[in-house]
């Protein structure tokens, strides 16, 4: 079956093609646009390049189009991406600027070029279903509450490649099959010994999750996107009372301050230097203060999410890294495990410093308690399962 993966960023767009076989997969190809601002062009070349490369005889050989859409109004899991789609992704589309327009047009899009190719989605919400009601709900009115307002939890497709990728690593079948099995018989009981995992998804947007026996417990992205951790230039948590007060002092509309808290802050609004974390630090390295407080405050904040899940878990088994940045980061990495020898965490300086470009490995010594690990994330596959999933029920 010929699953097409489509990765619609605000700027980007990229694909992978897979064939997949029941639980065997294979990437067919891969590729992408950069500086995008009308999708047709592209997906139109995207076809012409797979037809002309022998992986497709037409676009109408596709069984499915898989879309990683991002925040759906009272929508989660993975849904075939209809009207009811369209209007969730409609309904948050202030809440996650960023990404529900691009998917809402990216859809249309394959709707009007490819009418007969099944088109599926799959929320970056739906790995947190089955979080609590005291770890997901804010202190607010009712009536805010019934707007949706709560914590919601992103990357959901990288986390759960995580989640079962860690269990594999750590031998334990037993949550690696609960986690593949997830979103088809639900979480179930689990009477296995403990599996904690510290899951940090590093990169232009970053995330940390705890994982508890395959199942997610909280994320450091709350309400949206917007939360958690310092992204490239999003500004991570940010207290409720810094909006109105700097509306009011600097004279600017809410709809302004929203930009600046978009466009102007995390990593890019701290260093003042760059919203790409390399730059950054290779500023910092250069002796730019900004810049070292950027990516410090970086190390800061996933040291404080990290720690907090660590804390509601009871403990760890693992810590790991994933995308761009926590795939390739040496330094940030041995940074964010420093002086935690006490809990037992030991890096292997060695095995950090020669993880990376996409390699996964185990980074902490032989005799660290707690399995730290890079993981390539490969949130694509993810979807292409579920994708799969859906068309053959
Ligand atoms: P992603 O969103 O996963 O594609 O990650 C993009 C981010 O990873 C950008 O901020 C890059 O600067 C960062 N990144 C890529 N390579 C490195 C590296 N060698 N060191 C630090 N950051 C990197």
């Amino acid at each position: 079956m010929k699953i097409l993966i489509a990765n619609l960023g605000s700027t980007s767009f990229k694909y992978r093609l897979y064939d997949m076989d029941g639980a065997a997969s294979s990437m067919l190809a891969q590729g992408g646009f950069e500086r995008v601002s009308e999708y047709t062009p592209c997906i139109e070349k995207m076809l012409e390049d797979l037809i002309s490369e022998g992986h497709l005889a037409s676009g109408s050989e596709l069984d499915a189009v898989g879309f990683k859409t991002v925040l759906g109004k009272d929508l989660s899991g993975c849904v075939d991406a209809d009207d009811r789609v369209l209007a969730a992704l409609e309904g948050f589309k202030e809440v996650a600027p960023a990404h529900n327009p691009a998917y809402a047009e990216g859809i249309r899009c394959f709707e009007r070029l490819l009418p007969d190719v099944r088109r599926v989605a799959l929320f970056e919400t739906a790995f947190y279903q089955w979080m609590e009601p005291a770890a997901y709900s804010y202190a607010i009115p009712q009536a805010w509450r019934d707007l949706g307002i709560r914590r919601y939890g992103f990357h959901g497709a990288s986390h759960k490649f995580i989640a079962e990728r860690t269990a594999e690593l750590l031998g334990r079948e037993d949550v690696a099959q609960r986690v593949r099995q997830l979103y088809v018989s639900g979480a179930g009981s689990f009477e296995g010994a403990p599996l904690r995992v510290l899951s940090c998804h590093l990169g232009g947007s970053s995330s940390v999750t705890g994982i508890r026996d395959g199942l997610a417990i909280g994320s450091s992205m709350g309400f949206s996107p917007q939360s958690g951790l310092p992204q490239n230039n999003r500004v991570g948590d940010l207290d409720s009372m810094a909006i109105p007060y700097a509306c009011k002092m600097l004279g600017i509309t809410v709809e302004e301050a929203e930009r600046q808290l978009n466009k102007e802050s995390g990593l890019l609004g701290l260093s003042g230097v760059s919203n790409d974390a390399r730059d950054v630090r290779e500023a910092a390295a250069s002796g730019n203060a900004d810049a070292k407080l950027a990516t410090d405050a970086l190390v800061d904040s996933i040291r404080h999410w990290a720690g907090s899940f660590f804390f509601k878990m009871g403990g760890a088994e693992v810590i790991s890294f994933t995308a761009g940045i926590g795939e390739n980061d040496v330094e940030l990495r041995a940074a964010v495990c420093a002086g935690l020898e006490g809990l037992g965490v030991k890096i292997d300086p060695e095995a950090n410093a020669s993880t990376i470009r996409g390699k996964e490995g185990v980074i902490s010594a032989s005799d660290s308690k707690i399995k730290v690990v890079v993981i390539p994330a490969n949130e694509e596959l993810v979807i292409a399962r579920e994708v799969y999933r859906q068309v053959s029920k």
